[in-house]
């Protein structure tokens, strides 16, 4: 293995820090205590872990969270009309809907109904269309994340080339945007992407995020290249484990009293070798997400407080 390991697991604790001392200056200047509602239906285990561990920092940095859990069979005009109460609660300063939805439902109607100065997870056209347009407003918090690891990590973007894999609302069109702002040259690739490998090997910095497991290899990295793996994905074959994390049986171990072990959407080991530079899965993004997720909420609640954001 050569490749340095990003540690977002040490990042997000710095921001869960500093989000800890601001909510607590913040508090002693308002009374206010900040305070995010989650939404979650169904049961898909992933969301549940999410949505328990995202209420659990935000209650160990002194911010208030609620967890609303409707059944799957949940409709469109129900969440919507949640939602509406909650923006219309004062007492409420950020709204997050756990993605994915059921199946039938669309997301794109549900998070629009979330008012823009609530929305934590940068998910509504306003906020998209500001980070757009290079504007303030909310971002969502898995590029933000990035983006901040990339800054405290000492990585230049200025300059570079950057291939964002996924154009999803929530990761990679945003990311794209961000990368853009901080004068990356950027390149979106996607499932019609012809050629993939050859796009992706040009990136000085690339970002996976397709959620599909291990599916970026050797032959789709720059040597040397900055890999942020954005994928969490569920490995419940320990023959695919054994060649994704040779030398780990832990991860088998793992297999054995889960069911799974998580995974990227680059392939652990070939990653390692190809990268200068990449995010382990779990311990990279996803920690950096849910500290985002709490500078978001402060935010949130200082901007509804009057105060300059
Ligand atoms: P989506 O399913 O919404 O989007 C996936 C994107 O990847 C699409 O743009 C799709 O292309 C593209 N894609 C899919 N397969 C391929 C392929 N074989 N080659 C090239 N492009 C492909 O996913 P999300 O953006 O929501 O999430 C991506 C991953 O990141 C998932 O594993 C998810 O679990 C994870 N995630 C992790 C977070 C964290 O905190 N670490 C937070 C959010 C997500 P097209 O548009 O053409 O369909």
């Amino acid at each position: 293995m050569s490749a340095r390991l990003l540690d977002g697991r040490a990042v997000a604790a710095e921001i869960r820090g500093e989000a800890a001392r601001e909510t607590a200056a913040f508090r002693e200047r308002t009374g206010v205590t900040p305070r995010l509602v989650m939404i979650l239906a169904g049961e898909d285990p992933a969301s549940v872990v999410y949505t328990r561990n995202k209420a659990k920092a935000a209650e160990e940095s002194g911010i208030g969270a609620d967890l609303i859990t409707l059944p799957v069979s949940v409709t469109a005009a129900a969440l919507r009309s949640q939602i509406a109460s909650l923006n219309a609660d004062p007492g409420v300063h950020g709204i997050l809907v756990q993605l994915p939805l059921p199946s039938e439902i669309d997301a794109a109607v549900v998070t629009e109904a979330i008012d823009p100065v609530k929305d934590v997870d940068g998910v509504h056209p306003v906020n998209a269309g500001r980070l757009a347009a290079g504007r303030p407003g909310f971002v969502p918090c898995t590029p933000a994340g990035i983006m901040e690891l990339l800054r405290r990590s000492g990585i230049p973007v200025a300059g570079r080339e950057a291939i964002v894999l996924g154009r999803s609302a929530i990761v990679g069109r945003p990311m794209a945007a961000l990368l853009t702002a901080a004068d990356a040259t950027v390149t979106v690739a996607h499932s019609k992407t012809q050629d993939l490998e050859s796009v992706t090997r040009r990136g000085e910095i690339l970002v996976a995020a397709i959620g599909r497991a291990a599916a970026i290899g050797k032959r789709h990295i720059r040597p040397g290249a900055t890999v942020v793996d954005v994928g969490i994905n569920r490995c419940t074959s320990a023959a695919d484990a054994a060649v994704y994390f040779p030398g780990q049986p832990e991860r088998l171990d793992e297999i054995r009293r889960r069911g799974h072990t998580l995974v990227g959407d680059v392939h652990p080991a070939e990653g390692a070798e190809a990268a200068g530079a990449i995010t382990p899965v779990p311990g990279g993004i996803g920690p950096l997400t849910i500290a985002m997720l709490l500078l978001n909420t402060l935010k949130a609640a200082r901007g509804l407080a009057g105060e300059r954001v």
